[in-house]
């Protein structure tokens, strides 16, 4: 008698002739981890789909067998989405990747989920276009890991994340049913918006194969000025300092203490005020004599906070700059032997809290917590720096009493990494029972088998 992996393999090879299922050990390892640092898993098999029919045929033979599935775009998650069960398959999607149209005049692209993010930037710019979500991992990451994650960048801010640029998509439920969700226009009011509900699902629900997305006008201007604040105390004065100037950043990332003192022992903090004991990235965008009067703005609201604020001259001192945050996270790396980062959000006017509590946490159990990233959304990259093995428990401890707090704070467990299997232990206590119970009823509509992700977002589906 064939096993049920054996019996899935079989009947969708029949189903879907040529189609690439790979189980020599060499492949299944390849597939095994994300970029969560959790430990990888090698999968039963892997399968590599090149269109929505091997997706729907992998789907349906996986339903009748009972074998989990776990979707994989460019596997730069950073929450275990795209870690497989040993005992079944990874479903390769970057063969998604031949479609990529845009169309200029109704500011729309249209792509396979495999196409990566940095294509579809591109090919807006092109266009004079631009599509908004500036995930830093845009190189690496799939436009339907996107999707499936809701992904962020700094521009977020005011950009907003990937759904708000999601217009339709075409799923593949676990089912196996294709849901086609092609959408051209700028509004609908026509039923429920079903590709929301798939967004940030992180793959539990159903595989994305293909996306349609909203795309803007490129700004005429870009300006990028450093604010550098003279205590901790002032993040959260000048965060409001900026609301009330009635300005709209396109992005205000914050580099914390502990992340400044770390990039200025290995020395890469290039030229950054050596005074500041937190700095603001604030990055405006609109018209050149708009830029100018808000960059004024910006300097009056934030004066007294500030010991400096200061704007990049022209596009090299700003490209410079904003490699100092990009590098900021390998920095920290390096700092020490041992790094894991979250990514929770606050209320933005408990960003200054946020950092307060960290520095709390970091003493009371004993592991360096600096935290940078997108202030203006309330989303800090949180890391926890140890170097010797037998600190794990203390950062464990730390990490929970972190989730606790921030949902003290009024915020939540993920701003953009999502939950994954990392954090799916922790969704019972962000969500309220009724709310977990129309999650898991969802659950059940797209995936009545649960094979997709199991145990993943929802640590019990
Ligand atoms: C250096 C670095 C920087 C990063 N910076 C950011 C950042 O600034 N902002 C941010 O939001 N994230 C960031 N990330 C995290 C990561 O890049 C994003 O989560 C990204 O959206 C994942 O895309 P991917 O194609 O690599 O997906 P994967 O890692 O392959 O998968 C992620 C999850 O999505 C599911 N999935 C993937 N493709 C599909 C699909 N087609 N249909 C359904 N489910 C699918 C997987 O099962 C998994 O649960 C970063 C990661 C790294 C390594």
């Amino acid at each position: 008698m064939l096993s049920p992996l054996d019996r899935a393999l079989l009947e969708m090879s029949r189903a879907r002739a040529g189609l690439a299922i790979a189980t020599d050990r060499e492949t299944r390892e390849a597939h095994a981890g994300d970029e969560s640092g959790l430990p990888p898993v090698v999968p039963a098999a892997v399968i590599a789909a090149r269109d929505a029919d091997d997706v729907a045929a992998v789907l349906r033979s996986a339903s009748d067998a009972g074998v989990t599935v776990t979707p994989r775009g460019g596997g730069s998650g950073k929450a275990g989405g795209a870690i497989p069960d040993d005992d079944g398959l990874a479903l390769v999607l970057t063969g998604l990747d031949r479609e990529l149209e845009i169309h200029a005049g109704d500011r729309i692209a249209v792509a396979g989920a495999g196409v990566v993010l940095a294509r579809v930037r591109e090919a807006a710019r092109a266009e004079r276009l631009f599509y908004g979500p500036d995930p830093s991992s845009l190189e690496s990451a799939t436009i339907g890991g996107n999707v499936a994650t809701n992904a962020s960048g700094p521009s977020s801010l005011r950009h907003g994340s990937t759904a708000r640029w999601v217009r339709g998509l075409e799923v593949v439920t676990g089912a196996g049913t294709v849901l086609s969700m092609p959408s051209r226009v700028a509004k609908s009011t026509v039923g429920f918006d079903l590709p929301a509900i798939f967004t940030g699902s992180e793959g539990t629900l159903g595989v994305v194969t293909r996306v349609f997305l909203r795309l803007e006008p490129e700004p005429a201007r870009l300006a990028l000025a450093t604010v550098s604040l003279s205590a901790l105390e002032a993040i959260g004065p000048a965060l409001v300092a900026i609301d009330r100037a009635r300005l709209a950043p396109r992005a205000i990332e914050l580099l914390d203490d502990e992340a400044l003192t770390t990039l200025r022992a290995a020395r890469t903090d290039h030229g950054l005020d050596p005074r500041a004991v937190a700095i603001l990235f604030v990055e405006l965008e609109g018209s050149e004599a708009g830029v100018d009067e808000d960059l004024s703005r910006l300097d009056e609201a934030v004066h007294a906070l500030a010991v400096d604020v200061r704007l990049a001259r022209n596009e090299s001192e700003r490209e410079a700059l904003w490699k100092i945050r990009r590098d900021t996270s390998l920095a920290l790396k390096r700092s020490a032997a041992h790094k894991l980062s979250e990514d929770v959000v606050v209320p933005r006017s408990r960003v200054g809290d946020l950092v307060a509590s960290c520095r709390r946490l970091g003493a009371h159990h004993g592991v360096r917590m600096p935290s940078y990233g997108h202030a203006g959304d309330g989303n800090l990259h949180v890391n926890f720096l140890w170097d010797e093995p037998g600190q794990r428990g203390q950062v464990d401890r730390a990490m929970d009493a972190l989730f606790r707090e921030v949902l003290a704070l009024g915020g939540t467990l993920s701003g953009e990494h999502g939950l994954g299997r990392a954090k799916a232990a922790y969704l019972p206590l962000a969500h309220e029972p009724a709310r977990l119970e129309a999650e898991r009823a969802l659950k059940r509509l797209f995936d009545p088998a649960g094979i997709l992700n199991r145990g993943k977002v929802l640590p019990d589906a």
